[in-house]
């Protein structure tokens, strides 16, 4: 397979650098775009007044090219689409994300929004995120999506498709299977710090909650707590039909 690689926690990070590897090993063509710097939270902005360059990163991974990006993993996808290769690949995969990117979250995560930017420029696009505890292991996260790569290529030339894949960071025998989840409520509950600089005045610092109360099991979240790999297919397309339907009455 033809796939184009690129991330949100820049292109020296780990979890890229790792499942480039695994890619390349399992004899896929891959080509890396991505930030040259770390980006997470970026959400899908892209660049637009400023420009771009795409320089050789040298990844030290053999047959691969990668090109390091001055710019958002939205960028990454759309520049390295039309620039990079002149060619359409069969996947863009974005990933893996050094933490998990599980419910409302998404709407934040430059990983998932350079997949979705790779489905709304016509190519099934996968994001993955590892849900980083102790272990750190990339590599086992890697060679799980190795292994899922071929079914979900055979689905995809039926039909176009977006995941969000989440793994737990578990030893690799110890995963229970996959889960097929929804959407569950952000992991987090956001506040903020208050501090106080030396000069006195009042600044503030984003920290996320843990809330781990209500979860649905239908849902990623529930799927990665209990030892699930969760795939979470997305859709692009935010219209509220229902709502539709009630506010036409405001026109009668
Ligand atoms: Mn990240």
């Amino acid at each position: 397979m033809r796939i184009l690689l690129t991330n949100d926690d820049g292109i020296y990070a780990e979890g890229i650098n790792s499942l480039a590897a695994v890619l390349v090993d399992d004899g896929h063509e891959v080509i890396v775009a991505a930030p040259d710097r770390e980006r997470s939270a970026a959400g899908h902005s892209i660049t637009i007044n400023n420009p771009l360059r795409a320089n050789d990163a040298k990844l030290n991974i053999e047959g691969l090219s990668s090109y390091k990006i001055n710019g958002t993993p939205a960028d990454c996808v759309k520049l390295g689409l039309e620039k990079i290769i002149d060619y359409k690949p069969d996947f863009i995969i974005s990933g893996i994300n050094d933490g998990p990117n599980l419910g409302h979250d998404v709407l934040y995560s430059g990983t998932v929004s350079a997949a979705m930017e790779g489905f709304m420029l016509g190519i099934s696009s996968i994001a993955i995120s590892l849900a980083v505890k102790d272990k750190r292991d990339f590599n086992q996260g890697a060679r799980h999506i190795g292994k899922l790569l071929n079914d979900l290529y055979s689905i995809s030339i039926e039909k176009k498709i977006l995941l969000n894949i989440n793994i737990p960071d578990i030893d690799y025998d110890k995963i229970k299977g996959i889960k097929f989840t929804v959407l569950g409520k952000s992991l987090y509950e956001d506040s903020y710090e208050e501090r106080v600089d030396p000069s006195g005045n009042r600044y503030y610092w984003i920290a996320g909650r843990y809330n781990e109360e209500n979860i649905d099991i239908n849902s990623d979240v529930w799927a990665v707590k209990n030892g699930f790999i969760s795939i979470t297919p997305i859709k692009i397309d935010l219209t509220d039909l229902q709502l539709i339907g009630i506010l036409k009455k405001i026109t009668k």
